[in-house]
């Protein structure tokens, strides 16, 4: 049967659009070039919190305000559905860099974000085994974080129980256009045919979209290490000098990342090995004691500023998208999908989707946006 929707890429983004989709009563198929969930999904930390948010655009903190709401009740109902427990818990972030201008919170006042400023006594309590040089913290005690590939799994869970199919290993080389329609997309061997198609690509998403440039995603590599640490060593996340330090429910330990502009190569290095877990040791001594378990890279669906491509393309009438979610994949992702799918039923949609509208315009090669030349402040 043809499925009223068609998404390319089964990672955070393309699994929540559909799950937005079959619960308003739609056929759903995801088609995926790898396994399901295996690319930046996978590998990602799951910090339900843009890295200080205060750099952010407004376009991005609306996304992560509305999703932030969302959560509990998205672990409850996965819970429920598929008894997966995606480990969504309110750790609470601790941040070590603040700016002197006054910027962060003037930014968390104006959008009522609990926080407060914790002295090096309150931190001695909160979270005794971290170094004690903080003079003092920036604690946000209502973030919360996701462990990616148990939420990635309750969700793949829940879709199979609501009928949407899953093809795998199978890279789409091409999207065919007639008449300002997709007549089919190209597999290695075979096309596949839906009413709607949603690119959900992450890092590809430049490469299959019909029309070059109107889509700037790059790749920007991320290593990640995890330390099999014991529970209770660390409750709180921290973040501080752009790296961080996710505490498990199993009291193993994550540390990330780097932010690597190195194409399509997925390759670790011992560099990251060496430099992420130094910075682990400074912060928490106790790790020392403790085995590095495991380290990986990822590929975040790079943008300039961060801001998601979110809507139907300009001009083909069955096309649509939602990618280049950069560092905050599972952050924004609940509204990211809310959002699409508002537009693709012809729902009031939740926020304005102008930020995210698609540019019809192509733009010419010389103004294509290069993340390497911009400053890496995200
Ligand atoms: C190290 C690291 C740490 C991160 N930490 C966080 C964090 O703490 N919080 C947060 O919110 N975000 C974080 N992110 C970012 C987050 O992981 C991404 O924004 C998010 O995963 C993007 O999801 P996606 O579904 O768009 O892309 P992906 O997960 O990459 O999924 C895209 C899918 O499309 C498939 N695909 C691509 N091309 C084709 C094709 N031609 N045919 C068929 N299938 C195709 C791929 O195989 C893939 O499965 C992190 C990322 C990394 C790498």
């Amino acid at each position: 049967m043809t499925p009223d929707y068609l998404i390319i890429g089964g990672g955070i983004s393309g699994l929540l659009t559909a799950r937005e989709l079959s619960c308003a009563g739609a056929s759903v198929s995801i088609i995926d070039k790898s396994a399901l969930s295996t690319e930046s999904s996978w590998a990602g930390g799951g910090i339900l919190s843009p890295l200080y948010p205060w750099r952010y655009d407004d376009a991005v903190t609306a996304l992560f305000l509305w999703s932030q709401e969302q959560f509990s009740a998205l672990s409850d109902q996965l819970i429920t559905s598929t008894n997966i427990d995606p480990e969504i818990l309110p750790s609470g972030l601790l941040i070590a860099d603040q700016p002197e201008d006054g910027s962060a919170l003037s930014w968390l006042n104006r959008f009522n974000v609990p926080h407060e400023k914790i002295t090096s006594s309150q931190i001695k309590k909160l979270a005794p085994s971290l170094t004690h040089s903080y003079n003092d913290l920036l604690w946000l005690p209502h973030i919360k974080q996701a462990r990616n590939p148990r939420l990635l799994k309750a969700l793949r869970s829940d879709l199979t129980l609501k009928g949407v199919q899953f093809i795998e290993h199978e890279e789409i080389t091409e999207i065919s256009i007639k008449n300002r329609h997709v007549s089919a997309i190209k597999g290695k061997q075979i096309s596949h045919s839906a009413s709607n198609y949603i690119v959900c690509s992450g890092a590809w998403s430049s490469q299959i979209w019909p029309d070059k440039g109107q889509i700037q995603i790059e790749p920007v590599k991320g290593q990640m290490i995890l330390f099999k640490a014991k529970p209770g060593l660390l409750n709180q996340m921290i973040l501080d000098s752009g790296r961080y330090l996710i505490p498990r429910k199993d009291g193993r330990i994550l540390v990330g990342s780097t932010v690597e502009h190195s194409g399509f190569d997925k390759s670790i290095s011992d560099e990251a090995l060496n430099s992420l877990k130094q910075f682990a040791c400074n912060r928490l001594p106790e790790l020392k004691n403790h085995p590095v378990e495991k380290q990986w890279a990822g590929l975040r669906p790079g943008t300039e500023k961060g801001v998601p491509y979110i809507g139907k393309h300009p001009e083909i009438k069955n096309l649509s998208a939602n990618c280049g979610h950069f560092r905050n994949g599972f952050v924004i992702g609940p509204a990211s999908a809310r959002l699409l799918a508002d537009l693709l039923l012809n729902r009031a949609p939740i926020l304005s989707p102008a930020p995210y509208a698609i540019n019809p315009k192509v733009k010419p090669n010389k103004d294509v946006v290069d993340l390497r030349t911009k400053p890496r402040f995200l």
